[in-house]
């Protein structure tokens, strides 16, 4: 973190990121959700297609918004899988900022927890284990439970929780948190549609522009996505942004010496997409001078400002 990018003396950093929540069916990942989210559930229309990732909500608070992602490749881990899908997941589970992975204590641990287990094993990332369901159990059961998790998955935080009444969930979430990056608001405070993801392209564009360019562009630039065309049977996405900017003089240094910049956050911002929504992604960027954008209101609309 450079000292231009820092915080002022005694300003508590916001925190951010995207957590991936893995474990098999019915072991409470919904229901946990909906507890952790409360009124503020912001859950994002489910896609037909199983390789894809998905936002399923995302919590904000004062301090910090947490992201949660479904990963369908992992807790639906069978033997007929697609090793696509397993890559997928995998490489998810290596970009994104934490992973919370369930366990019913309810029931025994079963072969596919197991192997969910092992994948989280070779992951670099902060990796939770949330025992649920614990108000099913008798107390005594808890602890050889907990100690057969940090067998499967050692060295990480296990949390007994009840996802039903909300047992632990705070200390879980205090958890998450605190593991998180520093960053920023990724999405509103308490809205979020099924367009999040045409938002969060936006987002990451300009996440990109900021990162690659900020010596000279000290104000910044606005993001449209001018096409945001799904290919369900290539998996494939393709996108069309337009970088806004005020000054004619950023023009050139948003596109580069031969257009190395501009390429340079289009990679960086494929990437990205890519391994978040779990598809192929095309991403064709564009640089458009519009003086005083800012100031006209019908613009800002547009840009979702
Ligand atoms: P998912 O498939 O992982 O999303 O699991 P769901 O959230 O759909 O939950 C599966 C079932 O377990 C539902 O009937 C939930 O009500 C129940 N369940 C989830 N969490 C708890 C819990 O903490 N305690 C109890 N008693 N039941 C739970
Ligand atoms: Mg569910």
């Amino acid at each position: 973190m450079t000292e231009q990018n820092g915080n002022r003396a005694g300003e508590i950093p916001f925190r951010s990121g995207y957590v991936a929540i893995v474990g098999r069916p019915n072991v409470g990942k919904s229901t946990l959700l909906n507890t952790l989210l409360g009124e503020k559930v912001a859950i994002v229309s489910a896609r037909p297609q199983t390789t894809r990732n998905r936002i399923t909500g995302i919590k904000t608070t004062a301090r910090s918004q947490v992201v949660f992602l479904d990963t369908p490749g992992i807790h639906e881990a069978h033997s007929l899988m697609n090793r696509r899908m397993v890559d997928i997941a995998l490489r998810t589970l290596h970009e994104v900022d934490g992973v919370l992975w369930l366990v019913d204590a309810h029931e025994r641990i079963r072969s596919q927890d197991e192997r969910i287990a092992e994948m989280l094993r070779g992951v670099k990332t902060a990796v939770f284990a949330a025992l649920n369901k614990i108000d099913l159990i008798a107390k005594g059961k808890l602890l050889p439970l907990m100690q057969r998790c940090s067998e499967l998955l050692p060295d990480r935080e296990i949390v007994p929780v009840s996802a039903l009444n909300g047992d632990n969930l705070p200390l879980l979430l205090e958890l998450i948190e605190r593991s998180l990056p520093e960053g920023p608001r990724y999405f509103p405070g308490d809205e979020v549609t099924d367009q999040s993801e045409r938002f969060f392209a936006a987002e990451i564009v300009r996440e990109k522009v900021f990162l690659l360019t900020r010596e000279e562009i000290p104000y910044g630039v606005a993001v449209t996505i001018d096409e945001f065309a799904e290919n369900t049977e290539k998996n494939l996405i393709v996108i069309n942004a337009t970088i806004h900017t005020e000054r004619d003089s950023h023009k050139p240094i948003l596109i580069g010496k031969r257009g190395a910049m501009l390429k340079e956050i289009g990679t960086q911002a494929r990437a990205e997409l890519e391994a978040l929504l779990g598809c192929r992604i095309f991403l064709e960027l564009f640089v458009r001078v519009d003086k005083d954008w800012s100031q006209r209101p019908h613009r800002l609309m547009e840009m979702g400002l």
